[in-house]
């Protein structure tokens, strides 16, 4: 579904942050992406969206191929209207907006007609949101703004979801919770590709894995491979 083959990616005035990556996601299959601080996870997250440019970054080779057809340079717009939805980094979502006029945002400007049903869906998902409808954004906790912010991508009715360390920040048994949220979705049929610093929780989900180390895939395997392997015990696992 979504092809990378041999990417470059600098950013003006630095070195390259990515050197001739290539990584695959299958139709609904679920793969991780785990590196340090650096290591190029964000950009590779940039290109599949075409959000570069707004960074100052640009392709220097390679390419990009999602339904087997190129990416045509269409920015962001031609990214999302071909299914490939990322939930934005920081958790992006209008503080003083109601939980539920979050979603209906995002269910209309994705121009989706069956918004109800999106949005109910969402609800099914993280029961909480539905508790909490009618609260204002500003007001959740920082686990249930990151169940908002995955629920306004579900919205928009990806066939590809994005996400950009959805742990970050939050307490274990949050994360967890959101973890299993998304090994959910990618259950029911949705491909998943995630980009994450805590190895352990997306080792544990991925099908795939790849680990990114100075803009190069330095490994990559069955993410329950990839936990057994000594090196990333080692760097990434804490040595547990
Ligand atoms: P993090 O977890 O910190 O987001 P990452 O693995 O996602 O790390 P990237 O953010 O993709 O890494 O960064 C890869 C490299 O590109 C780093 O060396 C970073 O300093 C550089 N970089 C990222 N964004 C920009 C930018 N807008 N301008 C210049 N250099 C950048």
């Amino acid at each position: 579904m979504l092809d990378v083959r041999d990417l470059s990616i600098a950013y003006q005035g630095s070195i390259a942050a990515l050197r001739g990556v290539s990584l695959t996601v299958p139709e609904g299959g679920i793969v991780a992406l785990v590196g340090n601080n650096g290591a190029g996870k964000t950009t590779l997250l940039r290109a599949v969206s075409q959000n570069l440019r707004r960074h100052r970054g640009r392709i220097t080779g390679g390419e990009i191929r999602f339904d087997g057809e190129p990416l045509h340079g269409g920015g962001p717009e031609e990214s999302f209207r071909r299914g490939i939805v990322q939930v934005p980094e920081g958790r992006r979502i209008f503080g003083t907006l109601t939980v539920e006029e979050n979603l209906r945002l995002a269910a209309a400007s994705a121009g989706g007609r069956r918004d109800r049903q999106a949005i109910q869906r969402v609800y099914d998902l993280f029961p909480v949101l539905g508790d909490r409808r009618r609260q204002r954004g500003l007001l959740l906790s920082g686990g249930e703004q990151q169940m908002l912010a995955i629920g306004r991508a579900l919205a928009a009715a990806p066939r590809l979801l994005m996400l950009d360390e959805p742990s970050l920040g939050l307490a274990p048994r949050t994360a967890a919770r959101v973890m299993a949220a998304v090994g959910q979705l990618n259950a029911d049929g949705m491909a998943v590709l995630l980009v994450e610093q805590n190895a352990a929780l997306a080792l544990r989900l991925a099908r795939h894995a790849y680990v990114l180390e100075l803009g190069r895939v330095s490994l990559d395997g069955p993410g329950e491979r990839l936990r057994e392997d000594p090196e990333v015990r080692r760097l990434y696992l804490g040595g547990s």
